[in-house]
């Protein structure tokens, strides 16, 4: 079964086309969009899945739908949405580059935040949107979404820096790179600048995850026992993982 199974040159397998990532995620929108599965759906307009290139290599990770969201389904398409638009034209990118997607893919009433047991709810969903993605960069936009993939860290130190993501997500082989939420960015002018400065940073972490993503290169069943150095990447301090005092709320 591995015979004919290469690396396409961008750390993925071939023999998953494209064709098959998109019908994979059509299927999980189609899902999101009839999905009962927690209160949120209640007091939802439309749900919304997510949207973006099948087969980008870098997905980024919201919290959770807003007013817009809500009324249009889709994703960052408010004032938030503008932000993160003008951080990917500061490095050349759209938002049709890359994948957009959040934490809860229903909006909670008021923008409250998502409750412990909604997360839980619609963990699945970006679960296998990751499974079908493959990305090699996921960036986290704000501490809820942060703290799916780096379980512990505070955002105020550990935006800009990268992490290996934890196979368990559902990404196989995936940097982290955590940055403030947009709306936080439109509320406190340093957290933009700061904001601008992460995004900034953003192509180099895809170079260098593609760089450990091709030189891994093998089907993931002929693959070595992960032995994966992150020296390379600047990592998150060990006691800012410890500390969970930094509880700043934006939403
Ligand atoms: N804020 C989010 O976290 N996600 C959106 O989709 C919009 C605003
Ligand atoms: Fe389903 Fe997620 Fe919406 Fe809850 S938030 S109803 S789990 S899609």
């Amino acid at each position: 079964m591995g015979q004919g199974r290469r690396d396409t040159g961008r750390g993925r397998i071939a023999g998953v086309t494209d064709a098959e990532r998109r019908a994979a995620l059509e299927a999980i929108a189609a899902e999101v969009r009839g999905c009962t599965r927690c209160r949120l759906h209640a007091t939802r307009t439309h749900a919304v899945p997510g949207e973006g290139d099948p087969s980008t290599e870098v997905l980024f990770v919201g919290e959770g739908p807003g007013q817009n969201e809500d009324l249009q389904g889709r994703p960052f398409v408010g004032r938030a949405g503008d932000l993160l638009v003008k951080l990917l034209g500061h490095i050349g990118w759209t938002r049709q580059d890359v994948f957009i997607t959040n934490i809860v893919k229903c909006r909670p009433p008021g923008n409250r935040d998502p409750e412990p047991d909604e997360v839980a709810a619609c963990a699945p969903y970006l679960q296998r949107q990751l499974e079908a993605l493959d990305p090699a960069v996921i960036v986290t936009l704000g501490r809820h979404s942060m703290g799916r993939f780096m379980p512990g860290a505070r955002i105020s130190q550990a935006h800009g820096t990268t992490r290996l993501a934890d196979p368990a997500t559902g990404a196989r082989d995936a940097t982290v790179f955590a940055m403030y939420h947009p709306a936080a960015a439109l509320r406190t002018p340093s957290i933009e600048r700061e904001s601008y400065e992460d995004a900034a940073l953003i192509p180099r972490v895809l170079t260098d995850a593609r760089e450990r993503r091709n030189r891994r290169g093998l089907p993931a069943e002929e693959a070595p026992a992960p032995a994966i150095s992150v020296a390379a990447l600047p990592a998150v301090e060990a006691d800012a993982v410890a500390d969970t005092t930094d509880q700043l709320t934006f939403f």
